[in-house]
C-alpha cells in the first residue's frame, strides 16, 4: 500500500483550487458537497465558476495563487491547463506542508482523490493508487446500487442517539442494538413512517435492548472453505461479521480473516500436518473460556468443519461445559479441487460411491479398504496424503491396481497459487515431491481436457 486512506477534517477550512477551467469545475462539483470554504485562483474562469462565486458558494480571485494564500489551507488542487505553472504552485504548497494534488500528475501530487460513494455521513472512498481508475468507477457503481439511498439518513438519526446508547448499553448489547437498528428497525421505520418516525423507533428499540437479558455466549463451528473468500457461505460471513472472538486454523486464508469484525480478537490455533501444533485441549479451553465470558466465538476451520477437522472432540468439550454451539458447513477442499479439474465425483455407469480418506491418522499411515480402492473406476479424494504417497502407492499396487490409474493432485485449490498436477499411480511419489501447499489427491480422475486452470493462471504440470 503506497497510499494510506484517511478522511481529512475540512469543515469551514479553506480548500484552494488553482485554475478556472473544466478540470476545476469537475473538482468543484465534488468539493461543493463538503462544508469546506472553497477558494478559486484563476486569471480566467469559466462562467460556471463565476456564477458559483456570485451565488456565494466559493470565493474567486482573478490572479494566480501566492505563498500568503496558503496559510490555514487544508488542501490545494492544481487544475491549471498550462502545466508550466504547476511546479511553482506545488513548491509553494510543499514549503507550507499543505497536501497538494495536481490533476493527472500522480508523481507531483502528495495526495490523490478517491472515487467516492456519498451517503453522507457514510462515505466510501475507493482508490487504486492510480493503477485502474476504470475499476474504481466500476466498484463505485456497484456500491451505489447496493447501498440504500437512505443510509445517510439512518446514520444521521443514529448519530444523535450515540451518546445515550453508549451510556445505557455496553459491549455486546450495544453492538446488537445498532445492528438491529441498521438492519431492520431503521429501514422498516423509514419505509412505514419516513425519517420523522426514527427518533421514536430508536427510543422503543433502546428500551427493549436495555431490558433484554444478556444472551449467553456461544460457539459457531464454521467452515471457512478452501481459501477463495467467494466460496464462503453467507452464514459463515454473517458469523464472522458478528464474532467477538475468532479462533482459526493455520490453513484458513488471510483474506477470510479480513472479513472478521474489526474489533474481534483473532487467535491462531495452529494444527498443521506434522508441524507445530496447539494442543486440542488448549483450543477447547480457549473456546470455552471466551464463551463463558458471554462472547460469540467463531471456531473457524478450513474447508468443511466436519471433514478431518477433529470436530467431535470440540463438540464434546463444549457439551461437557454446557455451552451452546452450532455447525456452519463449508465447501470442503475436495469439492474445490474437483471443480477446478472440471470433473464430477460420480458418473452414471462408472462409480456409484466416492470416498474421502486421509493419508495418515492418529496411528500413522491410515489403512483403508485397499482392495476396493484398487478396482478400476473407483474414485476417491485423499486428504493429507503428501507424506503417505509412497505407502498409498504400495498398498494399491499390492492389491493389483493398474499403475496407469489416473491421479490428479490439486495444490492450493481455489487459491491464487493453485497448481494442478496430472499423474498416474506409477508417477505419484515423484509428483508429490514438488508440492509446497496443501493438496488434495483425486484418485481415478484425470483433468478434463480444456478445464485445466480455467479459473486460475497456474501452469499445468505433467508428471507422468
Ligand atoms: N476440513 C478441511 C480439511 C482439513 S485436513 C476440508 O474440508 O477441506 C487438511 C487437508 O485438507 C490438507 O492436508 C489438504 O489435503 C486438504 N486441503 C485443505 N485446503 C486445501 C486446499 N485449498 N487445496 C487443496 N487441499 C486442501
Amino acid at each position: 500500500m503506497n497510499y494510506f486512506p484517511i478522511f481529512v477534517a475540512i469543515k469551514e477550512r479553506p480548500v484552494l483550487i488553482s485554475g478556472g477551467g473544466a478540470m476545476a469545475i469537475a473538482k468543484l462539483r465534488l468539493l461543493m458537497k463538503t462544508s469546506a470554504s472553497l477558494v478559486v485562483f484563476a486569471v480566467e474562469a469559466e462562467p460556471q465558476i463565476k456564477s458559483w462565486a456570485y451565488e456565494g458558494r466559493l470565493v474567486l480571485f482573478h490572479r494566480p495563487v501566492q505563498a500568503g494564500d496558503l496559510k490555514e489551507a487544508a488542501l490545494l488542487y492544481i487544475t491549471d491547463e498550462a502545466a508550466d505553472h504547476h511546479p511553482r504552485i506545488a513548491a509553494l504548497a510543499r514549503a507550507s506542508n499543505i497536501p497538494v494534488n495536481i490533476v493527472d500528475n500522480l508523481e507531483g501530487s502528495t495526495f490523490i482523490t478517491p472515487a467516492i460513494v456519498d451517503r453522507d455521513p457514510v462515505t466510501i472512498a475507493i482508490g487504486t493508487e492510480g493503477a485502474a481508475p476504470v475499476l474504481a468507477r466500476a466498484i463505485k457503481r456497484d456500491f451505489e446500487d447496493r447501498l440504500p439511498v437512505h443510509l445517510g439518513l439512518l446514520a444521521k438519526a443514529g448519530k444523535v442517539f450515540r451518546p445515550l446508547a453508549k451510556r445505557v448499553l455496553s459491549g455486546r448489547k450495544h453492538r446488537e442494538f445498532w445492528a438491529e437498528y441498521y438492519a431492520d428497525t431503521g429501514p422498516e421505520t423509514i419505509e412505514a413512517k419516513g425519517t420523522d418516525g426514527l427518533p421514536a423507533a430508536l427510543d422503543e428499540l433502546m428500551s427493549r435492548h436495555v431490558s433484554a437479558e444478556t444472551a449467553p455466549g456461544h460457539v459457531d463451528l464454521v467452515g471457512a472453505g478452501p481459501g477463495d473468500p467467494d466460496l464462503l457461505t453467507l452464514k459463515a460471513r454473517k458469523a464472522l461479521d458478528r464474532a467477538d472472538v475468532v479462533i482459526h486454523d493455520q490453513l484458513v486464508a488471510p483474506q477470510i480473516l479480513e472479513l472478521a469484525r474489526r474489533e474481534a480478537v483473532i487467535v491462531e490455533a495452529g494444527k498443521k500436518g506434522f508441524g507445530a501444533a496447539t494442543p486440542q485441549e488448549k483450543i477447547n479451553a480457549l473456546m470455552i473460556d471466551h464463551a463463558r465470558d458471554g462472547a460469540h466465538v467463531v471456531r473457524l476451520k478450513s474447508g468443511d468443519p466436519t471433514v478431518f477437522g477433529r470436530l467431535d472432540e470440540e463438540i464434546e468439550a463444549l457439551e461437557a461445559a454446557g455451552i451452546h454451539w452450532r455447525i456452519i458447513p463449508g465447501i470442503t477442499a475436495a469439492s474445490a479441487a474437483i471443480a477446478q479439474i472440471g470433473q464430477s465425483f460420480t458418473r452414471r455407469g462408472r462409480n456409484s460411491s466416492i470416498r474421502f480418506f486421509t493419508g495418515h491418522d492418529v496411528h500413522g499411515f491410515a489403512e483403508q479398504d485397499w482392495r476396493t480402492l484398487a478396482r478400476a473406476k473407483e474414485v476417491a479424494a485423499i486428504y493429507m496424503g503428501k507424506k503417505s504417497a509412497r505407502f498409498l502407492q504400495g498398498r494399491l499396487l499390492m492389491n493389483n491396481a493398474n499403475p496407469n490409474t489416473p491421479i490428479t493432485l490439486v495444490e492450493n485449490a481455489s487459491r491464487a497459487q493453485t497448481r494442478i498436477i496430472a499423474t498416474t499411480l506409477a508417477g505419484l511419489p515423484g509428483a508429490v515431491d514438488g508440492l509446497k501447499g496443501p493438496a488434495i489427491m483425486l484418485l481415478g480422475l484425470a483433468p478434463r481436457h480444456g478445464a485445466l486452470n480455467a479459473d486460475h493462471n497456474a501452469p499445468l504440470e505433467l508428471a507422468l
